[in-house]
């Protein structure tokens, strides 16, 4: 830390905070930009980052309905690999783990990139010659990873359960040493303090309710602030796909369901890695501050309401406590649900709309994180050249037409 940054910190904690310069501005929407992004989360604070970074886009707009951050980037459970099946997904997953790994650096802004390792458990025969297959993959496309028995997972995580005696016994599990988790607020925060420093506008409280359209061409949105026009308008809004797409007169393949995830009271360290298990639906790792983050399955009707059923609650808890018995004696704190954007084939869609000038990256469902900042990446080429980059390609919106599907509910699934 430089001289400066501690005279400052020390500055600012005498004044109560009170002085503290804000990290992004809050400006006025312009009548007109060179791009529109619609949705500040994290993939869409990433895509105007790097369109303003390695596309030289300054006049750009984030337009965001409510606060940065307060989609489900700010109500995931942070968990980040790269361990995907085909090779489409995981060289996407991986350039997304390679910016990871730099990123802090790059916006100068520590995002708590941990790579503390993930854990996907298996519980049958089946599930451990999938795991085996996966791993072969990945170590063909270069990604780190290695089956681990029973033993070894007992030996780094000593309160796990692997009596074999239990419902779901352990039989294995693969392990990806570089995953782990990120802050998912910081990485929103982040995102938009970088943009806001290329000059990117980022503006919040401000609802996109129909895009405008000339000639089968995109020439801007209506929004709760007035029009706004642009020859460009990139949608990453997660779970709200569907809405935007009918503004614009497509239909999304897609269905929003509410996923949810809950945290204990803080506790002392005890685990420090990543635990998940498709099987029994349930994945926990330890924040910094002591909670217990757990995710559950999504709840299986659609709906924008971001709660999510008291059975998916209890279903995902009784799976946590058969992992690790002694978890329930601990108590859980808080609650709550994002609504996660599914595809058929469990791939996102990143591309080209029917629509002149007009982009779509959605269907993360329920493991984009990971991907935000190759997410933003990718789709910042796309917007700003007009063209998909190779690594989006084969993730277009015509593949439910071609019958190109990648499907990745093995490595997907719940498991993020
Ligand atoms: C409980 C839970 C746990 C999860 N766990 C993980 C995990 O461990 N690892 C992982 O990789 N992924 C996980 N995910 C998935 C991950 O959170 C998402 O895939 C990812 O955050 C999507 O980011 P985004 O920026 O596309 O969407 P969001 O963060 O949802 O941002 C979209 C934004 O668009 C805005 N918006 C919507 N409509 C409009 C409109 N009309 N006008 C303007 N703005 C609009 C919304 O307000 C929102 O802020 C989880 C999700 C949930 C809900």
């Amino acid at each position: 830390m430089s001289k400066y940054s501690i005279f400052s910190l020390a500055r600012n904690a005498m004044s109560y905070h009170q002085n503290w310069a804000a990290a992004w501005r809050s400006p006025e929407p312009k009548q007109k930009y060179d791009a529109i992004i619609v949705g500040g989360g994290g993939h869409g604070l990433a895509t105007a980052y790097y369109m303003a970074k390695e596309h030289g886009m300054k006049n750009i707009a984030v337009l965001e309905k409510g606060w940065i951050g307060g989609g489900n980037t700010g109500r995931n459970t942070t968990i980040v690999r790269s361990n995907y099946l085909w090779d489409e997904s995981a060289h996407l997953y991986e350039k997304s783990m390679k910016l990871w790994e730099g990123l802090s650096q790059d916006l100068n802004y520590n995002v708590m990139f941990s790579q503390r390792g993930v854990y996907n458990l298996g519980h049958t025969l089946q599930d451990m010659r999938d795991i085996q297959r996966r791993v072969n993959a990945n170590r063909l496309n270069g990604i780190d990873g290695h089956v681990v028995t029973p033993q070894e997972i007992k030996a780094a995580i000593p309160h796990i359960n692997i009596d074999q005696g239990c419902r779901y016994p352990i039989m294995g599990a693969s392990f990806q040493p570089r995953g782990g988790v990120a802050r998912h607020d910081a990485v929103a925060w982040g995102f938009a303090r970088g943009a806001d420093k290329y000059g990117v506008d980022i503006i919040q409280n401000c609802e996109v309710t129909s895009i405008l359209q000339e000639n089968g061409a995109v020439t801007g949105v209506e929004t709760s602030r007035g029009k706004i026009m642009s020859p460009k308008v990139g949608v990453v809004v997660a779970g709200h796909c569907s809405v935007l797409a009918e503004m614009a007169g497509f239909r999304m393949p897609i269905e929003s369901h509410p996923l949810q995830a809950l945290v204990s009271e803080p506790i002392k360290p005890i685990l420090d890695t990543v635990v998940m298990s498709n099987a029994v639906h349930g994945y926990v790792s330890q924040s910094d501050k002591g909670d217990l983050v757990i995710g559950a399955g999504i709840d299986s009707y659609n709906g924008y309401g971001q709660r999510g059923s008291f059975s998916g609650i209890e279903h995902t808890v009784s799976a946590i406590v058969e992992l690790f018995p002694i978890f329930s004696r601990v108590r859980m704190n808080r609650q709550w649900g994002g609504i996660v954007d599914t595809t058929p084939d469990a791939c996102p869609i990143i591309g080209n709309a029917p629509v002149k000038g007009l982009y779509f990256n959605c269907g993360w469902g329920t493991g984009g994180f990971k991907a935000t900042p190759g997410s933003g990446w990718v789709f910042a080429h796309n917007v700003a050249t007009g063209q998909p980059h190779d690594l989006n390609r084969p993730f277009a919106l015509d593949r439910f037409v071609t019958g190109h599907l990648i499907d990745e509910h093995g490595a997907a699934g719940v498991a993020h």
